[in-house]
């Protein structure tokens, strides 16, 4: 792609944070925008302040567990916009916790949102995208969590994986139709996700392993590492431009992901050294 401006994008999780941010950065370079969240004062909120920028948007109420909501989504986003051409994955909930500790409700509560909310939105938004022939853009936004084990974030890590997984292959089956993909990993980034995530919990998924999921966040990185939502927009609008397929917005977490790919490789001399051959 080679800019935002007349380009129509949609957003999940938009009314907050980094989804509210990036929809934002989207509307300053041009684009016309379509929040989906299921938090209604907050979608109506964010599509106000978007109006008074003077900028083109549309809130719509979607939960992205549903497949039938997110196609709605694609429907009234191709009814309003005319076209799409950015489509915005983020959406999504944190929960914390060791994994020993995790109820099955808790599994399927965050699997529900972070690994079936994208898978819904590429089975709403990519035929449409195919069909409309003119390329385009998929982002999702994972982890830090998505790309390194977190100890204490291991379900919300599984769901995560799971979304690199998606928009890795995806880049790659894609690519040929002019359609870019990027998947967003970032570490802290200052939003109200976990305060927003326990308040999102439904009846359906019983009460939380760990009620206070702050807490059982542990060691996460110094405070100084932590970003604000318009950096991260801004890097995530830019990488859509350059089709760059990872967006990593925290340096500090290089180390990290650079020693797993070595464990990962050590392994073979491991195996070597101990007389495997094949
Ligand atoms: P946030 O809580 O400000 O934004 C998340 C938005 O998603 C909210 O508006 C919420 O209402 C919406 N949402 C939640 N469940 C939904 C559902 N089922 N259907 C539709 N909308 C739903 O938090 P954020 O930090 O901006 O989170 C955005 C994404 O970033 C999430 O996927 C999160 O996992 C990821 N992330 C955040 C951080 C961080 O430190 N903030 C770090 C790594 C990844």
């Amino acid at each position: 792609m080679d800019g935002f401006d007349g380009r129509g994008a949609v957003i999940t999780g938009g009314a907050s944070g980094i989804g509210l941010a990036t929809a934002t950065e989207f509307a300053r370079r041009g684009a016309s925008v379509v929040l989906g969240d299921v938090d209604k004062p907050g979608l109506e909120q964010a599509v106000d302040h978007l109006r008074a920028e003077g900028f083109d948007a549309h809130g719509l109420l979607c939960d992205v567990r549903h497949r039938a909501e997110v196609i709605r989504l694609a429907d009234e986003a191709f009814r309003l916009l005319g076209h799409v051409d950015v489509v915005f994955s983020n959406a999504g909930i944190v929960i914390a916790g060791p994994i020993a500790e995790m109820t099955h409700d808790d599994w399927r509560w965050v699997i529900d949102i972070d690994l079936w909310g994208s898978i819904h939105a590429v089975e709403a938004f990519l035929p449409r995208l195919l069909k409309q022939g003119t390329g385009g853009h998929i982002t999702f936004t994972a982890s830090f969590a998505g790309l390194v084990p977190n100890a204490g974030l291991g379900s919300y890590g599984v769901a995560k994986y799971g979304v690199v997984g998606l928009a890795e292959t995806l880049a790659r089956e894609i690519k040929a139709d002019g359609i870019g993909v990027s998947v967003l990993c970032p570490m802290v980034v200052e939003t109200k996700l976990v305060a927003n995530s326990e308040r999102i919990r439904g009846a359906d998924y019983g009460l939380s392993a760990t009620p206070d999921a702050t807490e059982a966040l542990g060691p996460l990185p110094a405070q100084d590492d932590t970003l604000g939502v318009d950096d991260v927009a801004r890097l995530t609008a830019d990488a859509i431009l350059a089709n760059r397929l990872y967006i990593l917005p925290h340096e500090a977490s290089r180390a990290s992901i650079r020693r797993r790919f070595e464990r990962i490789d050590r392994t073979f001399d491991d195996q070597a050294a101990e007389g495997w051959r094949h």
